[in-house]
C-alpha cells in the first residue's frame, strides 16, 4: 500500500452490511460510470478546439487514479463530475433505499476524490473539477485558460 492507499483507507467511512439480491449487488458495486454523456460533449468540444489529451488516463503508477481528461505535456488534469456520484451540492441526493449503503459509497467516493486531488498535486498536475451541470462551453473555457496558465507557469520553472 502507498502512503496515499493508507490515508485513504484511513479516513474510508465502514461499509455498512446491507443484503442485496444478487443482481442488485452487482449493479451497486460496479464502478462510477464513464463516458457519460456531459463527458462525450466536453471531449468532443476540446478536440473541435485542436485540444490533444489522453481519456480515462493514469498518471500515477501503481496508485488507482484515473484521470477523465488528462494533458500530459501540460501536466492538468480535468475531472468532470456526475452531479450523483460526486454530490453536488445543488443536486447531490442521498437514494430513500438502502440511505447507509448509499451514504458509505458516496462518502468513499468524496474521500477518493480529494485523495486523488491530493496525489495528483503532490506529483506536481494541476486539477480542475467541473460539475456535469456546467455547460460545455463554459468547462471548455475554464480547461482552456488552465492550459494557458500551465504553459506559463511550466516555462517559468
Ligand atoms: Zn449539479
Amino acid at each position: 500500500m502507498s502512503p496515499a492507499d493508507l490515508k485513504l483507507a484511513a479516513a474510508t467511512p465502514v461499509r455498512p452490511t446491507v443484503a442485496f439480491s444478487p443482481g442488485i449487488r452487482r449493479s451497486m458495486q460496479a464502478n462510477l460510470p464513464r463516458d457519460t454523456r456531459p463527458e462525450i460533449a466536453l471531449r468532443s468540444a476540446l478536440h473541435r478546439e485542436g485540444l490533444r489529451f489522453r481519456k480515462h488516463y493514469r498518471p500515477i503508477k501503481g496508485l488507482r487514479c484515473e484521470v477523465d481528461i488528462a494533458f500530459p505535456r501540460a501536466g492538468l488534469a480535468v475531472y468532470l463530475d456526475g452531479c450523483f456520484w460526486h454530490s453536488c451540492p445543488i443536486h447531490g441526493s442521498l437514494p430513500m433505499t438502502n440511505r447507509d449503503w448509499w451514504k458509505w459509497k458516496l462518502d468513499t467516493t468524496k474521500v477518493r476524490d480529494k485523495r486523488n486531488n491530493a496525489a495528483l498535486r503532490a506529483a506536481g498536475w494541476w486539477v480542475l473539477r467541473a460539475w456535469e451541470h456546467e455547460s460545455v462551453e463554459q468547462i471548455a473555457e475554464r480547461v482552456r485558460t488552465a492550459l494557458r496558465r500551465r504553459a506559463i507557469f511550466v516555462r517559468s520553472c
